[in-house]
């Protein structure tokens, strides 16, 4: 092995800044998720390109003995200011988060970056930026390979489930619930969207009470899948409102 460098293109999806002044990034690429450090860098000029959710051109160089790349040179290519908004930055953390937990490093996916990109885009751009995130979390969780069985009862496999799942946020029947069948819309929602198109699911919003119901639904499915996303977990019983306690 031998030391090399690469050009690489991608958004910050995860910041942390050491003791030593060196800023660790993680960075969502076309070409996979990447992790490295800019040395100094919160010193440097690389302290203002080097932000959340920017989209930035960096220089990296590997030597075989360290575990992380480092950035020599970082160039913002995009920027999405709106993310700032204290109605947006939430969001756009949140997918950030997920996004992270979902993909690993070294996995090639020009559709997850795209995926993210086209997240992070709506949520500073669409007026109703919670919606966005709703749509798009389901979307990233299909794309890893985490789509909820909304055909058969999670528990007995019965067909046409209705009712919700306050333990695992998929869907249960009738007889394996102690909850009321959820509303026809957002049972709607929660059955098509791994099939539906963004567009599609973009153009048919719920009314937002029956949006709590969905982040609970989510934010159960995330941790018993995914797990380990503690912020996230937090954050989305928050954006959701009460939490049930199960
Ligand atoms: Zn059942």
């Amino acid at each position: 092995m031998r030391s090399r460098s690469a050009n690489r293109s991608g958004i910050v999806m995860r910041r942390r800044v050491t003791p030593a002044g060196d800023i660790i990034v993680t960075l969502l690429t076309p070409q996979g998720k990447i992790k490295a450090i800019a040395r100094g860098g919160v010193r440097g000029s690389q302290a203002s390109r080097l932000n959340l959710f920017h989209h930035v051109g960096v220089q990296l160089y590997q030597t075989p003995q360290a575990d992380l790349a480092t950035v020599q040179q970082s160039v913002l290519e995009g920027a999405l200011p709106r993310l700032s908004e204290p109605e947006r930055h939430p969001y756009a953390h949140l997918l950030s988060e997920l996004a992270d937990a979902l993909f690993q490093e070294g996995e090639f996916s020009e559709q997850a970056f795209e995926l993210y990109a086209g997240a992070l885009r709506g949520v500073s751009h669409h007026p109703d930026p919670e919606w966005v995130t709703l749509v798009m979390s389901y979307k990233l969780l299909s794309l890893a390979g985490f789509a909820p069985r909304s055909r058969q009862c999670a528990r007995c496999a019965a067909p046409d489930p209705a009712h919700p799942d306050p333990l695992g946020g998929q869907l249960l029947c009738g007889a394996c619930s102690s909850q009321p069948p959820h509303p026809a819309e957002r049972l709607e929602f929660l059955r098509e969207v791994p099939r539906r198109s963004v567009r599609a699911l973009m153009d048919q919003p719920l009314p937002a009470e029956q949006r709590p119901g969905v982040w609970r639904s989510l934010e159960r499915f995330v941790t018993v899948q995914i797990g380990g996303v503690q912020s996230w977990r937090s954050l989305a019983s928050s954006l959701g409102g009460e939490v049930v306690s199960a």
